[in-house]
């Protein structure tokens, strides 16, 4: 694990990194599809290692992350291109325990950001998530009735558990 720098004035440290990383780059030319036919909606939680926690490596799913985890309308776009041009048949819906968008109402958050920023961020819109449960079905139902997903394609919903690192379904 590389040393939190504090306070990093450029991006040196993460440039050095990927020198290192391109030594040992073995997916050239490879063209991008999802190998395993998987893709996974889930938190941008740091927490969350979306390939690792079910076995899976670069290359083999496509991944798409936002605040919660959420079925959004750009999620639908990477879902829909997903299943047409890049080999996915399975879709996981991951959200998380412990999540910060469960955490705050949305009121609350513009409150935060707005001290932290110094300026007005009661316009900005934060998907804030009350009950996870109903949500995450909410998402399920989304992507199960959208006209461009075919009935062929597998969609499931998961609570990743940070603290085991497990999943739970939610049916
Ligand atoms: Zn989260």
């Amino acid at each position: 694990m590389t040393d939190k720098i504090e306070n990093p004035t450029d991006f040196a440290d993460l440039l050095e990194n990927n020198r290192h990383y391109a030594d040992n780059f073995h997916m050239a030319g490879f063209d991008g599809i999802a190998r395993s036919g998987v893709a996974i909606v889930t938190c941008m939680d740091s927490r969350i290692d979306p390939l690792g926690l079910v076995g899976l490596e670069p290359g083999d799913a496509k991944i798409f992350r936002n605040p919660g985890g959420r079925i959004t309308v750009q999620a639908l776009e990477a879902l829909v291109l997903s299943t047409y041009l890049l080999n996915v048949n399975r879709i996981l819906v991951v959200p998380h325990t412990k999540c910060a968008m469960g955490k705050n109402t949305e009121n609350e958050l513009r409150a935060t950001i707005g001290e932290l920023a110094g300026k007005d961020a009661s316009w900005m819109s934060f998907s804030v998530v009350d009950d996870q449960e109903q949500k995450l079905r909410e998402d399920l139902r989304k992507i199960r009735s959208h006209p461009l997903i075919p009935d062929s394609t597998l969609v499931g919903g998961f609570i990743y558990d940070v603290d085991t690192g497990l999943l739970r379904e939610v049916s």
